[in-house]
């Protein structure tokens, strides 16, 4: 069975912060875009599913991530970037 391509996206907050989308998990339920402070989450028009329309107003704050129930968000810190990918 062919496995399901996982599409992942990043947004750079600043020099120490990353904001980590994992869109294939987003099940289309709306409540990050309802929850963002900055209005940087919107919805795809076809899938629902959400789209960055305006990351560089993204703060790090953490909100998409507590909220989403499909943990389509990691707010990850630099250490953690940098400790990725090094097994
Ligand atoms: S809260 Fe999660 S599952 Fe719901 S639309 Fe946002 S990213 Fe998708
Ligand atoms: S971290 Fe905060 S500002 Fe950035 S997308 Fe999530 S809710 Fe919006």
């Amino acid at each position: 069975m062919p496995s399901e391509k996982v599409i992942k996206q990043e947004i750079q907050i600043d020099e120490r912060k990353l904001l980590e989308l994992t869109v294939s998990w987003c099940k289309a339920c709306g409540i990050c875009m309802q929850v963002c402070p900055k209005n940087v989450l919107g919805e795809e028009q076809v899938t629902k599913k959400v789209i960055l329309i305006a990351p560089e107003k993204c703060t790090g704050c953490g909100l998409c991530e507590l909220a989403c129930p499909d943990y389509v968000f990691t707010v990850r810190e630099l250490y953690e970037v940098e400790s990725r990918g090094t097994a």
